[in-house]
């Protein structure tokens, strides 16, 4: 597993990464969208330069033709003309000296200016400009451009114009000159201003960036863009300059961008849920871990306490067993000091005295008595020996008989003290089974005493007071344990309670006064090593048959072998 802290710069290195990713894909489509978008706004100026040019030759055409009209012909035409084409203010005709033969204003002019542009500032301020344009056309037998010049009107207000002059041409000889003055503001209003959307503003510039003329309105908030071009004409050079600004993030409005956007978005869940998918993942591996460590500990210690229970069980066991042992030793010896004391009184007290013949024969009998009384009691000491010295904890085969004769005088000692009939019942034929003796034996006089307590636990008739240690070939599993052997240990008392049966095998678990409450659950244990189970049938409805536990054993030596000591 890889380090935490790792793991977490790995994630922020993506996350930053992604981070990037996303603000790099912003800033491309954005410079796409920018370039684009000027792009479209250069078409527009270029188109716009070369409509104005256009119309401003066209209006040379139509103006061409006051060059030869008298008056008052020519004011009508003039006024017509003027009225058509607000973008013009005024129109002179000169003669070659530029001597001024005739003059129309235009109708669409404030009432400050008095109906002539130049009423308030004179025209005579404005002569040299108007020349200059004049000897341009001449030289060049084309309409010429003034540069452009601020004529003030007497309200503060005022129009910056241009002079268009008409050379009039005969046998290649100027004969006179029309001037058109145009105001720049009123040709962008006129041909411009269709043009543009909102927030956009047109304006005619000098070369170094003065303003000259504008149209169109915009809040200037947001991203400028500006284009502009050269609108080249006779005489004059302006500036076409278009300006636009985009409040809304433009990169916004655009579908791919959209789209890209919320792919990474989608990836950035995407990422986020896999993260966390991840983390729960190792976290449960991490509880699996701790549990598993947890487990192992807890068996072990629950081998340790299994093997002190053991022991304490063994202890338990001797103690009960030694004083019963002492109960019936009781007997016999009581019986071989009587005889003895009763031995001694038959002896003459003379000690030269010879017994009776009668008194022998006496005598006789009490020895034998006093013999097989020792007989007895050696047997029981015996008994009892070859069960205290086994501790091997070796497995071995042992005949199920032998195992059962083995528990049998130990348990015929309480037995008989509580009234109880022990029958052992060993089916023939059956094979050595592979066991640690002495826990299966320490097995077996636990199930039994807990059957005769249980027997002797309510008052059961003589008929009843029964305990059978049963050995027999297991039917069941026929394929698996073709010759295992199951043993039963059957009792007739009162059956187990439901209560006490779902308790049964809990450890300390125990219905009795003196009771440790241990015995079942090291009873199981010892089972289960040896690859089998504890199982019991109880009967407490009447006619009670009492509960019988039983267990297999296998003539097979491949379980593991018992680590208890
Ligand atoms: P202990 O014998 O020290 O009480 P055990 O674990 O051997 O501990 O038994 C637990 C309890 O199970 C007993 O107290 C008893 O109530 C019940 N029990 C065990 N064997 C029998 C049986 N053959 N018949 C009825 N009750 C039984």
């Amino acid at each position: 597993m890889m380090p935490k802290n790792r793991r977490t710069w790995l994630w922020l290195l993506l996350l930053l990464l992604i981070a990037m990713l996303l603000g790099s894909l912003i800033w491309l489509v954005g410079r796409y969208e920018q370039s684009r978008f000027e792009d479209q706004l250069e078409l527009t100026a270029t188109d716009l330069a070369s409509d104005i040019r256009a119309k401003l030759a066209r209006n040379a055409q139509r103006l061409h033709v006051l060059l030869e009209r008298e008056t008052p012909n020519w004011q009508w035409t003039a006024k017509e003309l003027l009225e058509q084409q607000p973008e013009i203010l005024r129109i002179e005709r000169r003669n070659q000296n530029f001597g001024i033969q005739a003059v129309r204003n235009s109708a669409f002019l404030s009432l400050a200016s008095k109906q002539d542009v130049f009423g308030y500032f004179g025209r005579q301020n404005f002569s040299v400009d108007v020349v200059h344009a004049c000897a341009l056309a001449a030289r060049s037998l084309e309409p010429a451009f003034s540069t452009s010049y601020f004529v003030p009107q007497s309200d503060g207000t005022g129009f910056e114009v241009t002079d268009m002059c008409i050379p009039s041409i005969e046998n290649n000889i100027v004969t006179g000159y029309l001037v058109a003055t145009y105001s720049l503001d009123r040709i962008l209003k006129e041909w411009g201003e269709a043009s543009i959307k909102r927030q956009e503003e047109i304006s005619f510039r000098e070369a170094d960036g003065a303003r000259l003329a504008v149209v169109g309105n915009s809040t200037k908030a947001g991203n400028k863009f500006a284009v502009q071009t050269v609108l080249q004409l006779q005489g004059i050079t302006l500036i076409l300059r278009i300006e636009s600004w985009r409040s809304a993030p433009y990169w916004l409005a655009n579908t791919p961008t959209v789209l890209a956007l919320a792919l990474v978005l989608a990836l950035v869940v995407v990422l986020w849920l896999l993260y966390r998918d991840t983390r729960k993942r190792i976290r449960t591996e991490a509880k699996l871990a701790r549990e598993i460590i947890q487990q192992r500990k807890a068996e072990e210690i629950s081998r340790q306490s299994l093997e002190r229970l053991q022991k304490s069980a063994r202890l338990a066991t001797l103690g009960e067993m030694a004083s019963m042992l002492s109960h019936e030793l009781n007997q016999p010896l009581a019986a071989i000091a009587s005889y003895a004391s009763g031995s001694l009184n038959l002896l003459p007290s003379d000690a030269n005295g010879v017994p009776s013949p009668q008194d022998i024969s006496e005598l006789k009998i009490a020895l034998e008595r006093i013999a097989s009384q020792s007989a007895r009691a050696g047997q029981v000491i015996k008994s009892v020996h070859g069960f205290v010295r086994r501790r091997e904890t070796e497995r071995s085969f042992v005949q199920p008989q032998a195992l059962l004769d083995a528990v049998l005088p130990l348990l015929g000692l309480q037995a008989k003290q509580l009234g109880i009939r022990i029958s052992i019942q060993v089916e023939p034929q059956l094979p050595a089974v592979w066991c640690d003796t002495t826990l299966v034996e320490q097995v077996l006089i636990n199930l039994a005493r807990n059957g005769m307590q249980a027997v002797d636990s309510v008052a059961t008739p003589i008929e009843r007071r029964r305990l059978a240690l049963i050995a027999k070939a297991s039917k069941s599993d026929a394929a698996q344990d073709t010759h295992a052997v199951e043993f039963q240990v059957m009792d007739q008392g009162p059956g187990l309670t439901q209560e006490v049966a779902l308790r049964l095998f809990t450890p300390f678990f125990t219905t009795k006064e003196e009771g440790m409450g241990l015995g079942l659950s090291l009873c199981r244990t010892v089972i289960e090593q040896h690859g089998g189970s504890l199982t019991y049938t109880t009967n407490i409805e009447p006619p009670r048959t009492g509960t019988t536990f039983r267990f297999k054993l296998t003539p097979h030596h491949d379980q593991p072998n018992s680590a208890i000591a």
